[in-house]
């Protein structure tokens, strides 16, 4: 992929001020598109990065933001469903409250941010989705009932929105990650006893023995934004060093 890749493209990304999201917005304009970040707090969002402040379990917040970004910009082509919320435990642990807090946020914020984002897709030539799913939906965890069951909504989702929008030029597709070394995990990490070596062991029961890096899945996210996965839609692409597909036994 040549750096002038997406030259003349406009993407929005939430949650894009932090971890995956900041990589891939951050890729996505060195590869020379014009991109939008919508997160909670953009305030920390590098030039030549816009920040908008956005909560996408708001559907005022994320319309009001999504239609800020596009005059901004002057249009969308690419939305990054990005931003997402964990949830630990079982079935017995979480309150319905939990639950609806969790679908609210990592389900149908990407629902409120692409019924947002879609008028403005359907006027670019090269439009494309892509929405953060995650390798739990393959390969089961414990104590993640709650948040595995919101990203396997989001992959069966993208599955109905590649099949409603490609008659209109709109691809849509999802990444699935592994274990990324985000803030995300890092504040996971901390809260253990012993944060090196719960890292030590993280890193051990990865397939290729590390931890996915948030510039992997961004390099991931801009492939499939890009002209060159014109004809790729309704596909996920696991960014997991292995996990879901090898199938390793532990040695
Ligand atoms: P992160 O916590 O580092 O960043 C998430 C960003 O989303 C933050 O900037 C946060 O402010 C923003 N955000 C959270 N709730 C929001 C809301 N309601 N409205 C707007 N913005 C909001 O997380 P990350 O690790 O970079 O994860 C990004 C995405 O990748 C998530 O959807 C996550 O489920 C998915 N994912 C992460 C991993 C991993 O191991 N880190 C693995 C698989 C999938």
């Amino acid at each position: 992929m040549t750096a002038a890749e997406l030259d003349g493209l406009t993407a929005v990304v939430t949650g894009g001020a932090s971890g995956i999201g900041l990589a891939t917005a951050t890729l996505l304009a060195e590869r020379g598109a014009r991109v939008a970040v919508l997160d909670l707090d953009p305030s920390a969002v590098p030039e030549p990065l816009l920040g908008f402040t956005a909560d996408v379990s708001d559907d005022a917040s994320v319309s009001g933001a999504v239609e800020a970004a596009a005059e901004a910009l002057g249009g969308i082509d690419i939305l990054v469903n990005n931003a997402g919320i964990g949830a630990i435990g079982t079935v017995a642990d979480n309150p319905d409250e939990q639950w609806l807090r969790v679908l609210d946020v990592n389900l149908v914020g990407v629902v409120r941010t692409t019924r947002a984002a879609l008028p403005h897709l359907r006027r670019s030539t090269r439009a494309s989705v892509v929405n953060l799913g995650s390798i739990v939906v393959t390969t089961g965890l414990p104590q993640r009932a709650l948040y595995a069951a919101s990203k396997g909504a989001v992959h069966s989702l993208t599955l109905s929105m590649a099949a409603d929008h490609v008659r209109e030029g709109i691809r849509v597709n999802c990444v699935s990650p592994g274990t990324v070394d985000t803030p995300w995990v890092g504040r996971l990490l901390d809260a253990a006893d012993d944060p090196a070596a719960e890292r030590a062991a993280l890193n051990a029961r990865q397939p290729h023995g590390r931890l996915v890096t948030p510039e992997e899945v961004a390099a991931a996210i801009a492939y499939l934004v890009s002209p060159a996965a014109g004809s790729t839609t309704g596909m996920t692409l696991q960014v997991d060093g292995g996990m879901a597909n090898l199938r390793l036994r532990p040695q």
